[in-house]
């Protein structure tokens, strides 16, 4: 089926529907602005939608409005339909399966499929783009200012300010026509010039411990679970430290293990095209996209380390 037909029949099925929102733990801008900006919209055209973030909307998307209406504890009691959002599997989410018919918006390349209404396309620049697809034809004079900030939001980081997109013109003419909607020249600095002293604490860490291997193509770093507590850190200021050890000149992978929980690592992978992260991921339950992807190994930070070179090793060919 076309985009175009996909996006009318998921239309026309939700419509009239009571919606529930969700997204993955950890939300980035893309899972926070797709959330936001879909619940917005809906709420808009009056219809009764709740949204869920298990983690909440981190600090650096807070300003957005919207962000105090997004609950942390699923409940879906009053919901028909629940809408997955940037998330491959329902299990990122961090809530138990509800027992309701599940939709997936999303651009990952992994993942499951939950309903012939799913709309995955892994060209799209985010989520937050697929979003913008939907909404627009189903009523655009609901794209007010608020909608149009917490997609662009979505659009700016999970393009990494535009550095990376799958697609430059899909992603070029949604800033344009979001900007068009909203004054959006103050979400740079308000998502990327507003970092707390604890993520520069944590960051001092994790770059005295980079370490570089197979030629220096691979570099990773860690952090470790007592490094929170020692330096008032929150996972919120893990966000942006995996893109200092990718940007090295010559690197090709550049991974940062997070020791959120005690034994459990959550493996931040950043490449630059010539190894499918997803797919590597994959190996571990994980997934994502080909140049930015995760999963979770666990056991001390010795072992995962070994298990994740023994698996990057496969792929050694391609560097
Ligand atoms: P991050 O390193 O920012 O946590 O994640 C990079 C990308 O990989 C994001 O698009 C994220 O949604 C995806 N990702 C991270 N961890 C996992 C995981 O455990 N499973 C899957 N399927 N995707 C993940
Ligand atoms: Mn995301």
């Amino acid at each position: 089926m076309k985009f175009d037909e996909k996006v009318l029949n998921l239309i026309n099925y939700l419509k009239g529907k009571k919606i529930c929102l969700v997204s993955h733990v950890h939300p980035d801008g893309d899972a926070a602005g797709s959330v936001i900006g879909f619940y917005l919209f809906l709420k808009n055209m009056k219809y009764p939608v709740r949204a869920f973030l298990k983690d909440g909307v981190p600090y650096q998307y807070a300003f957005l409005y919207g962000a105090e209406f997004i609950e942390r504890n699923l409940d879906v009691s009053k919901s028909d339909v629940c809408v997955l959002l940037d998330a491959s599997e329902f299990s990122r989410t961090g809530f138990d399966m509800p027992d309701l018919p599940i939709i997936r918006i999303d651009h990952h390349k992994t993942g499951e499929r939950y309903s012939d209404y799913d709309i995955v396309v892994t060209d799209a620049p985010a989520t937050v783009s697929l979003i913008l697809s939907l909404v627009k034809v189903w009523d655009e004079s609901h794209i007010d200012e608020r909608v149009a900030r917490a997609l662009y939001t979505g659009l700016l980081t999970d393009t990494v300010s535009f550095i990376h997109a799958n697609s430059f013109p899909w992603a070029f003419s949604d800033a344009l026509y979001l900007s068009q909607k909203a004054q959006i020249d103050d979400i740079g600095s308000l998502v990327y010039e507003r970092k707390r002293k604890s993520f520069y604490l944590l960051l001092m860490r994790a770059l005295e411990r980079l370490t570089f291997d197979f030629n220096d193509k691979l570099a990773y770093t860690f952090i470790k679970n007592e490094d929170f507590a020692e330096t008032g850190a929150t996972s919120e200021d893990t966000d942006g430290i995996v893109r200092h050890v990718i940007s090295i000149d010559g690197v090709e992978v550049g991974i940062n293990f997070i020791e959120y929980e005690k034994g459990v690592w959550k493996v931040s992978a950043r490449g630059k095209g010539r190894i499918d992260l997803a797919l590597l991921c994959l190996e571990f339950g994980g997934g994502g996209h080909r140049n930015a992807a995760g999963c979770t190994i666990e056991g001390s930070l010795e072992k995962v380390i070994k298990d994740f070179k023994r698996a990057f090793e496969k792929w050694v060919g391609s560097l």
